[in-house]
């Protein structure tokens, strides 16, 4: 019988089409099914939504509906939970259903005919086990269900056998895990570098594979250059008992085909593990049961384009959608999911405080490595204008001669300019609020990106009259060139000359120069690693000894009320890179240091370094937050326009606001004075943003909701885009 569908379709977010469109089939197909539908002259992939009833009038009708033009190959319908998640999405961060529905399937399925696809999907030759639909009770209780025997056909897979291979758990790992399977709730894993939690992980994983053959896992990390080795770490745990199949990969560093191969291996359920940065939390996992968040705090994992969506707090509520939903057999079983880091987003610890969440602490280290030696270095009492301090030069020269390595990092990244008085400690501070003006150079003026105070930038110091008024924390370019001045006459211990090796955007751009820069550090071939933020993560160089921050103030006064909680996350995770190998170091009779180049060296944020008391920053961090209404206590949504002119950009933010009165939501929601973006010239593109507040998500929610509409209708002349930012992580 001939049925009309609903069927989602690529609709770019401000089509103004609706977010389903109806089409003709020669029999109804469950929702969730994928097909290939004509758009326009197109033809395009869509997402069955819905049947409608055979009675009821096609909605929408210009003559006769159109046909679908095939159903995608053999493919499983989407779940419910998954469409529901994507539709949570599109809702929550303001775009078209369409748009994040497909943007979240791998780009092949989108862009591949029905007969390519189909010659893709053609089943393989059959596995020498049959691995599918096994049930469950015919499966030995003490070994994994689709043990692969590529390898060996009957002895050794055994689990008692795999657990002997692997470590005996810390007291602390072992409490962490008791602690989650005892409580529901999503857990926050508090750890260390280096206490142990991948290893966490791995055991959580373990578990849930062997408690029932259908069951997935999925694992985020925030950085592709993370996924290699966590891949091993699955892969050589995991592959000998469940075969190399059982664990997949999802970034975008991946080629189409590739990306294509994991999806569909995680759609079927035969990828057990789906290991991913942010874009994996949308990945079709019919048995998902357990969702690990590495490094959660990191800011990677929000999207900066299209749907702006946080992965982590996608995944938090996919976990919560999926345990709502009765599986195959109509039992409802529980998606847990684990965030885990050692400095904690204050999102999520406060979630923890609060009771939402629950925290599961791994303070210790494991294999007794010290953290470093937190050592402040007082910039008001070296020479003026000096880039690296005359200690911590002379620290450099003696790692040099002793055959350690030393890591320079700056975060010259991301802060908006704020400007300084360096002989009085003037800052651009905004009159009307706790933050920090920013300097806009092209017009010269100090701004504020919350209330939009505008002031012309002042000849001198409003407070001492010097003429010297500055952007805090220096360019930073020439940091390697002035750092083999320094080292000059200096020699390593075979009397060469010192090794300098620069890291940043500019010296990897191409593919392959990051690994084998990183290779010649682990290799000893370099003395002195300089980089940005990028050598600071995860890396694990045996020989570093020494990690220092040049410029680390600009971040303290930073314009982005975020920038003490990044920089506090950041020196924590950099320190983490000295001193990793304890016996190497005790063997070259050295220590573990983190320096840091500071005009404030008794800054709490310091302060809470040097104990590496996160715990006591972040319940200083969110005292503040609390008394400026900041997130996380309040909630925040960004606008932005792009124009051809600064005004028509401002006054289109600026008329959306004034229509707004009176929608729902709107008396608890603040809308500041549309400003213009701390870069606020792109490509002779002008840019302006507005600020909303709420005290509620909710309310912003409703809010956002009523004023899509609002926004679509007013488009002025000279106006080119905008967008909706929900959770902006920089304002
Ligand atoms: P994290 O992810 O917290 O930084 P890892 O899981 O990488 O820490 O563990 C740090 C090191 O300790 C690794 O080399 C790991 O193999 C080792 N390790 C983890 N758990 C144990 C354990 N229970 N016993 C001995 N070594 C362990
Ligand atoms: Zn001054
Ligand atoms: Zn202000």
């Amino acid at each position: 019988m001939p049925a009309v569908l609903q069927i989602v379709v690529p609709t770019p977010a401000h089509s103004g089409l609706g977010d389903a469109l109806s089409y003709q089939a020669p029999a109804a197909l469950a929702p969730g099914t994928l097909v290939r539908v004509p758009l326009g002259q197109r033809e395009t992939l869509g997402i069955v939504w819905s049947v409608q009833d055979p009675g009821q009038q096609a909605e929408g009708g210009h003559g006769p509906l159109r046909d679908i033009v095939a159903v995608v190959g053999d493919l499983s319908p989407l779940s419910d939970t998954w469409r529901q998640m994507v539709a949570f999405a599109a809702q929550y961060y303001q775009r078209s259903l369409g748009e994040v529905a497909l943007a979240a399937l791998p780009p092949q399925l989108r862009e591949l005919n029905a007969e390519q696809l189909a010659r893709r999907l053609k089943p393989k030759p059959p596995p020498r086990k049959p691995k599918k639909n096994r049930p469950a009770d015919e499966v030995p209780a003490t070994r994994p269900a689709e043990a692969d025997t590529d390898t060996d056909a009957d002895a050794g897979t055994d689990v008692a056998a795999q657990n002997d291979s692997a470590v005996t758990l810390t007291a602390e790992q072992a409490a962490a895990l008791q602690h989650f399977a005892e409580d529901e709730r999503p857990a926050l894993l508090w750890g260390a570098t280096g206490s142990g939690k991948t290893e966490v992980y791995l055991r959580l994983v373990e578990e849930l594979l062997l408690r029932d053959p259908s069951h997935q896992a999925l694992v985020m990390v925030p950085e592709i250059n993370l996924t290699p080795q966590l891949e091993q770490r699955f892969v050589e745990r995991f592959a000998p008992v469940y075969g190399e199949q059982a664990v997949v990969s999802m970034h975008s560093g991946m080629t189409p085909p590739q990306r294509l191969k994991s999806w569909l291996a995680a759609h079927a359920g035969t990828a057990r593990i789906v290991l991913g940065t942010r874009m994996a939390v949308f990945a079709s996992m019919p048995g998902l049961r357990l969702i690990i968040v590495d490094e959660e705090h990191d800011p990677s994992y929000k999207q900066q384009e299209g749907a702006r969506y946080s992965a982590r707090d996608m995944a938090v509520y996919r976990a919560h959608q999926e345990s709502r939903h009765p599986d195959a057999d109509g039992a409802l079983q529980p998606c847990r999911v684990l965030l885990g880091s050692a400095t904690p987003s204050l999102e999520s610890w406060s979630a923890c405080e609060r009771g939402r969440y629950r925290r599961l602490d791994m303070p210790s280290r494991i294999g007794a490595g010290d953290l470093p030696t937190v050592r402040r270095v007082d910039m008001n009492h070296q020479p003026r204008r000096a880039i690296i301090a005359p200690p911590l030069v002379a620290a450099l020269r003696e790692r040099l001669a002793n055959g350690e390595q030393s890591l320079i990092f700056l975060n010259r990244r991301g802060y908006a300019p704020v400007l300084h008085c360096a002989d009085c400690g003037w800052k651009s501070e905004c009159p009307h609020c706790s933050a920090f003006r920013v300097f806009h150079k092209i017009d010269r003026t100090l701004r504020c990106h919350h209330c939009g105070f505008t002031e012309r930038v002042p000849h001198a110091c409003p407070a001492c009259g010097n003429l010297d008024i500055q952007p805090l924390g220096r360019g930073t370019e020439r940091i390697e060139e002035h750092l083999a001045e320094l080292l000059a006459g200096a020699t390593r211990a075979d009397g060469q000359p010192a090794r300098i090796v620069r890291i940043d955007a500019d010296t990897t751009k191409h593919k392959g120069t990051l690994e084998s820069q990183l290779a010649q550090v682990h290799a000893g071939d370099v003395d002195v690693l300089v980089g940005t933020q990028m050598v600071t993560k995860g890396h694990d160089f045996r020989r570093v000894t020494l990690v220092a921050a040049i410029n680390p103030d600009g971040a303290l006064f930073s314009s982005d009320f975020r920038a003490p909680e990044r920089l506090f996350a950041l020196l924590m995770q950099a320190g983490g890179r000295a001193g990793r190998d304890a016996s190497y170091t005790r063997a070259q009779g050295s220590r573990a240091e983190l320096w840091i180049q500071t005009t404030y060296p008794a800054h709490p944020l310091f302060e809470a370094l040097k104990r590496h008391d996160f715990a006591s920053f972040a319940t200083e961090e969110l005292r503040e937050r609390q008394r400026a209404g900041l997130p996380p206590v309040a909630f925040q949504a960004l606008i932005r326009a792009d124009a051809r002119s600064q005004e028509v950009a401002q006054a289109f933010l600026n008329d959306a606001a004034a229509a707004a009165q009176g929608l729902p939501g709107a008396t608890e929601v603040t809308l500041y004075p549309a400003v213009p973006m701390t870069i606020q010239r792109v490509a002779n593109v002008e840019r302006a943003q507005m600020l909303l507040e709420s005290p509620t998500r909710m309310a912003l929610q409703r809010f956002l909701a009523a004023w899509q509409p609002v926004l679509h209708t007013t488009r002025p002349k000279g106006l080119i885009r905008w967008l909706v930012d929900v959770d902006p992580l920089a304002i």
